[in-house]
């Protein structure tokens, strides 16, 4: 494997589905959440500049528990915002037991857990060697973290949105359905557009269109994916 590093600033977008426990359906598997970090440790170690948007459905999503539960749509939101923090504290406490210093910043203003977002200090932080963890979303009720992570990306400069799916990368159909399917190794983002590929909600995905913050979707479930992607190995497939 080599071992040079092709970005050397990457936003990480991880739903809070990757944190679910298979067997106990709990919210977070400490368990699948170390193998998570482990490999942030590691392309982390490659000297990679390394920030997290994580999401927060494994716990609460504005717009279904809204429609589910009676709730109204702004709080759900809000709950789910909140989510995001309980999911970015684990990964802080995680990380920190291997050794891996991190700075929690929320854009919702909680002094007592996490600092606030304020993009020059995300960025020293990042100088420092420190992974970076974005958390509370963009703040407003009706976005998603994957708008966060395309809104963060473009602020700190990042060469590339890692966006993790179910899948390792974008095919041509199915793959579930076609054995045939192939997978792009690229794709503009005028061709995922016109093929309705939803790779991101559509807020996040013309911000990335916009500003030109490449999406490298890829799959987690190989043990050594983020750290193959990473170094430019054909994992997934990239929008730009
Ligand atoms: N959310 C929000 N504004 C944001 C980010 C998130 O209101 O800027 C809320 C929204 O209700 C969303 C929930 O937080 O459903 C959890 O985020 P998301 O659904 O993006 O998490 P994921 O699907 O990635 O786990």
């Amino acid at each position: 494997l080599a071992e040079k590093p092709k970005y050397k600033r990457v936003v990480l977008k991880l739903s809070g589905e990757v944190l679910r426990c298979s067997e106990t359906g709990d919210p977070i598997s400490w368990d699948t959440l170390r193998k998570i970090c482990n490999q942030v440790k590691e392309i982390h170690q490659l000297g990679v500049q390394v920030c997290i948007v994580i999401g927060g459905g494994n716990i609460f999503r504005g717009l279904s528990g809204s429609t589910d539960q009676g709730v109204d749509r702004t709080t759900g939101d809000y709950m789910g915002m909140l989510s995001t923090v309980i999911n970015g504290l684990a990964f802080m406490e995680c990380l920190e037991k291997m050794g891996v210093q991190t700075r929690v910043q929320t854009s919702i203003p909680m002094n007592q857990v996490a600092e606030p977002f304020i993009l020059r200090r995300a960025i020293r932080h990042l100088e420092k060697n420190r992974v970076v963890i974005f958390v509370a979303g963009t703040g407003n009720p009706y976005f998603s973290t994957d708008t966060t992570a395309a809104l963060r990306a473009s602020e700190i400069e990042a060469e590339v949105i890692m966006k993790a799916t179910k899948v390792d990368g974008i095919y041509d159909k199915d793959p579930m359905k076609f054995d045939d399917a192939v997978r792009y190794d690229k794709l503009s983002y005028i061709d995922a557009l016109q093929q309705r590929l939803n790779i991101l909600d559509s807020t996040a995905f013309s911000l990335c269109m916009d500003n030109e913050v490449p999406i490298l979707v890829f799959s987690l479930n190989d043990s050594d994916s983020i750290k193959r992607a990473i170094v430019g190995e054909d994992v997934g497939t990239l929008v730009s």
